[in-house]
């Protein structure tokens, strides 16, 4: 019997329209470029090499891989942790469940903090995958000592995964802990304290996308107004900072700036508020008096 066409292993082509069909239809409104970044995952290669050979064929192996991702996308698993990668700035860090998955607006407090003159050594609050910490060590060439934080260990094994990826072990520490008392005499005082502290508040945590509920909570939930761990940050700051130093922090809306902005901050004083490009308020400094 003559095999039917369905079974044939697809072509790239087939294989993409196919795959961005499903995800459509699964009501993921990203379809055709979330199918692309799978098959060129399963292929090991660019997407642009899917739009120049739409007529190559995808060995059945591959197809079969191909659609097992595409019933993971489809059952809601962010893209990042299915790849296990997320492109931050000009980098692609190594990502999974129990890190957050880096976000372009964070590229703008790593601007914001390289645009800061006279720091070397700094804490990372809150590190996640460590894409902060690695940017910052990776862009800014004097920059010595970053000692990256994190509660979770889970979010620092993918912390630790970057760091030896991009060969930083010299460039910092990555310690696990959620307590100012608790860093060693030696670290301190830092230049610089940065910060994306979990911001949502709690009560719009059962709201957020399905797919961005699989990442960490504890990554997500700042409390009853989003801000417990900013205020405890900016509570603990002027311990940890030196004279002169800075304390950088991501925030997530408007509100969230004037609350922290009027808050009384021992020896922090307040310097600005930068605005995202959705013109929301994202990136709140101090500095230390
Ligand atoms: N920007 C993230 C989001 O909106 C939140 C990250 C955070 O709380 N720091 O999903």
């Amino acid at each position: 019997m003559k095999q039917s066409d369905k079974e044939l292993p697809p072509t790239v082509l087939q294989a993409r329209n196919s795959g961005a069909a499903q995800l459509a239809l699964a009501g993921l409104p990203d379809s055709r470029i979330e199918a692309d970044l799978l098959l060129s995952h399963v292929l090991g290669t660019e997407r642009s090499a899917l739009v120049a050979y739409p007529d190559r064929v995808v060995p059945s192996g591959e197809a079969a891989a191909f659609q097992t991702l595409l019933e993971r996308r489809k059952h809601r698993e962010p893209i990042a942790y299915i790849t296990g990668e997320a492109a931050f700035r000009s980098f692609v860090f190594s990502v999974g469940p129990g890190c957050l998955i880096p976000r372009p607006e964070t590229e703008l407090l790593v601007d914001k903090a390289l645009s800061l003159a006279g720091w070397r050594r700094f804490i990372d609050w809150g590190t996640g995958s460590g894409c902060i910490s690695l940017s910052l060590l990776l862009e800014r060439p004097d920059a010595s000592t970053a000692f990256a934080v994190d509660a979770s260990s889970a979010a620092l094994r993918w912390a630790w995964k970057n760091v030896r990826d991009f060969e930083m072990h010299s460039g910092g520490r990555l310690w696990h802990g959620s307590s100012f008392y608790a860093i060693p005499a030696d670290v301190l005082p830092v230049d610089l304290l940065v910060s994306n502290p979990p911001y949502i508040p709690t009560y719009r945590l059962a709201a957020l996308p399905e797919d961005v509920l699989k990442e960490p909570v504890t990554a997500l939930d700042g409390g009853r107004s989003g801000l417990d761990i900013a205020v405890h940050i900016l509570k603990n700051a002027a311990n940890v900072v030196r004279s002169g130093g800075f304390v950088l922090m991501e925030i997530g809306e408007d509100r969230q700036a004037q609350e922290l902005s009027s808050l009384e901050a021992p020896g922090l004083i307040f310097r600005e508020t930068i605005k995202d490009y959705n013109s929301i308020s994202r990136i709140v400094l101090w500095s230390r008096v």
